[in-house]
């Protein structure tokens, strides 16, 4: 370490990222204790939001309404964030839907290249306002095929294989 004209150096700053041993830790200059962690986590998804995978579960597109800008929202919030007021009420939305925006992904989310794509989307559900979507998967689709603005409709897995999650729609399909 090159030392400052005029700066004293304190042996702390001297010796800085002087790295440790086994020898260090067989020879207790170590202090180290062990313990395994027992927590137990509780995550509340919220009024909206909880009603919007309760919803999944049943097999249903839950959407919410503000009267006073009209808008129809999706995924569903208990506040419109335009108005500054609480919204209205509850919509089913339709299961069909328009692709926004998509990817083509050549890796998976744990970052392993696939040669298949996945593809992902944000896509604008049927009985929403324009521009309200959600991010989703697309399947049954030549990748090369897919395109802004293709219908498509959810695949919801079996009755009883949801468990009220955004995956309780298996993908979308072109229709
Ligand atoms: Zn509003």
């Amino acid at each position: 370490m090159r030392a400052k004209a005029g700066v004293k150096q304190t042996p702390e700053i001297q010796y800085a990222g002087t790295g440790l041993s086994s020898k260090d830790f067989k020879e207790g200059k170590i202090l180290c204790t062990r313990w395994t962690a027992d927590a137990k986590y509780a995550w509340d998804a919220g009024i909206a939001i909880g009603k919007y995978l309760a919803g999944f579960k049943a097999g249903k597109i839950l959407g919410v309404r503000c009267i006073k800008c009209g808008r129809t929202m999706v995924p569903p919030r208990a506040f419109c964030e335009w108005c500054f007021k609480t919204v209205d009420s509850w919509v089913q939305l339709r299961n069909t839907g328009i692709v926004n925006t998509f990817s083509l992904c050549y890796v998976t989310w744990d970052v392993k290249r696939v040669k298949k794509p996945e593809i992902s989307a944000v896509i604008e559900i049927d009985g929403a306002s324009k521009g309200m979507g959600i991010m989703h998967l697309l399947g049954e689709v030549d990748p090369n095929k897919v395109r802004i603005g293709m219908k498509v409709k959810a695949i919801w897995k079996p009755a009883a294989e949801r468990e009220g999650a955004i995956t309780d729609i298996k993908y979308w399909k072109p229709y």
